[in-house]
């Protein structure tokens, strides 16, 4: 079992599309064990993205993460973190792949509504600066003998 963090940019907040995106990552079978919604600060947005932060697009991308509430979520799931991606599609909303969330509702490069963990430590990384152990709710949700196979883990 693994975990993945999410979060809904600012321009998912603003176009009503949270709804939509939240119920894409539970029909596929994730499992939300944490959600709050949070308006990122100057400094969180570069502890977020410090791996862009020397980019010459960086003070673009803080003005955008920092324009609105967004919502940041953990799910967790087999396998999560590369099925998140794999349903987020590529960065750019005009090369992500139609069926992937970017593909069918983003035109833009930076505006991609949704962001997820590109691997197992900035999982552990992003969770962390978003959430601390209390807000973390694992459970067994009931439906899981219908979602897969009891060997398939
Ligand atoms: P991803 O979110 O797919 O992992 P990156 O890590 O490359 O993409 O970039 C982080 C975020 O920065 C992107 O999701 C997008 O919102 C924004 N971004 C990426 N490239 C650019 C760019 N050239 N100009 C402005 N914003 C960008
Ligand atoms: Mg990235």
């Amino acid at each position: 079992m693994q975990r993945s963090f999410i979060l809904l940019k600012p321009d998912c907040v603003q176009r009503r599309l949270m709804g939509q995106v939240i119920s894409r990552f539970e029909q596929k079978g994730l499992n939300f064990v944490a959600m709050k919604m949070l308006q990122i600060t100057p400094d969180l947005a570069k502890q977020h993205y410090a791996e862009h932060v020397e980019k010459a697009w960086y003070p673009t991308l803080e003005g955008f993460i920092t324009g609105g509430p967004v919502v940041a979520a953990v799910v967790e799931g087999l396998e999560a973190i590369q099925v998140v991606r794999d349903m987020l599609g590529a960065t750019s909303g005009l090369k992500a792949s139609a069926g992937t969330i970017r593909g069918d509702f983003s035109s833009s490069r930076q505006m991609n509504l949704v962001h997820g963990s590109d691997g197992p430590e900035a999982a552990e990384r992003e969770i962390a600066l978003y959430f601390n152990d209390e807000e973390l709710c694992g459970y067994e949700p009931t439906i899981t003998p219908w979602l897969r196979a009891a060997d398939e883990d």
